[in-house]
C-alpha cells in the first residue's frame, strides 16, 4: 500500500459482535498492507502483568481472576463481569479511556493510506464518531455461538449473554456503510475484502487532495 503522507488518515471502522469474524477479516485487510489497530489487542497489552492497569484490577476483584502463571485470567473475568453489570461498568470506565488515547497515538502514527480500526464496541460507546466509515461484519447468532464456544470453550450460557449485552444486529446493520456477510467460506470473504480494498484505497485518495 502506498504511504498517505497525509496527516489525518483515513479510517475504516470496522466492528461486529463477539465471534463474528473481525479478527479473522482485519488479517484480510492486512494482507492488502492496511494498517490494523485493534482494541481488544491494545486493551490485553494494557493489562499485562505488572502494569498500572493490571494491579488496579487485581485489586479490585481479587487473586482469583488470575491464572496459575499470575496473570490476567480472561475468562474468569469474563465469569465475573457478564454477571454483575457494575463491575463490568467499573472495568470499562477503568479501560476505556486508557485504549482510547493508545488508539489515538497509534493513528497519529500511522502511514498507511487507510487505517482498519477494530473496535467490538466502535457504535455502543459513541466515541469514535471520527471514523470515515463503518465496515460492520455480520453472521446469524446461532453461527456466533457456535464459533465462540469452538474458539474459547466457553458455554452457551456465557456466550448469550455477551451477545445480550452488545448493540442488537438489526440496529448494528442499520449503522453500517459496508457489510461483510462472513456466514461463507473465507475464499469468498476474501474476494469480498478485495473489492473493499480497492473502494477504501480509491476513498482514502479522493479525501487526502
Ligand atoms: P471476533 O474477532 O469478531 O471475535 P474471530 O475473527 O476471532 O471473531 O472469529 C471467531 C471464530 O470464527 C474464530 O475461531 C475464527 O477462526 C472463526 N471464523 C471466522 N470467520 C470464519 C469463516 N468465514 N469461516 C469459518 N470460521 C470462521
Amino acid at each position: 500500500m502506498q504511504e498517505s503522507g497525509h496527516k489525518k488518515p483515513y479510517i475504516l471502522g470496522l466492528t461486529g459482535g463477539i465471534g463474528s469474524g473481525k479478527t479473522t477479516i482485519s488479517e484480510l485487510f492486512k494482507e492488502h498492507g492496511a494498517e490494523i489497530i485493534d482494541a481488544d489487542e491494545i486493551s490485553r497489552t494494557l493489562v499485562q502483568k505488572g502494569t498500572s492497569l493490571f494491579n488496579e484490577i487485581v485489586k479490585h476483584f481479587g487473586n482469583h481472576i488470575l491464572n496459575n502463571a499470575g496473570e490476567l485470567d480472561r475468562s474468569a473475568l469474563r465469569q465475573v463481569i457478564f454477571n454483575t453489570p457494575e463491575e463490568k461498568r467499573w472495568l470499562e470506565e477503568l479501560l476505556h479511556p486508557a485504549i482510547k488515547k493508545e488508539i489515538q497515538s497509534q493513528i497519529i502514527q500511522s502511514t498507511s493510506a487507510y487505517v482498519v480500526l477494530v473496535v467490538p464496541l466502535l457504535l455502543e460507546s459513541g466515541t469514535y464518531d471520527f471514523v470515515n466509515r463503518v465496515l460492520v461484519i455480520d453472521v446469524p447468532e446461532t453461527l456466533q455461538i457456535e464459533r465462540i464456544k469452538q474458539r474459547d470453550g466457553s458455554n452457551e450460557e456465557l456466550v448469550k449473554k455477551i451477545i445480550a449485552a452488545q448493540m442488537p444486529r438489526q440496529q448494528r446493520l442499520l449503522q453500517a456503510d459496508d457489510i461483510i456477510y462472513n456466514s461463507g467460506p473465507i475464499s469468498l470473504i476474501r474476494h469480498q475484502v478485495e473489492k473493499l480494498h480497492a473502494k477504501y484505497l480509491q476513498e482514502s485518495n479522493t479525501s487526502a487532495c
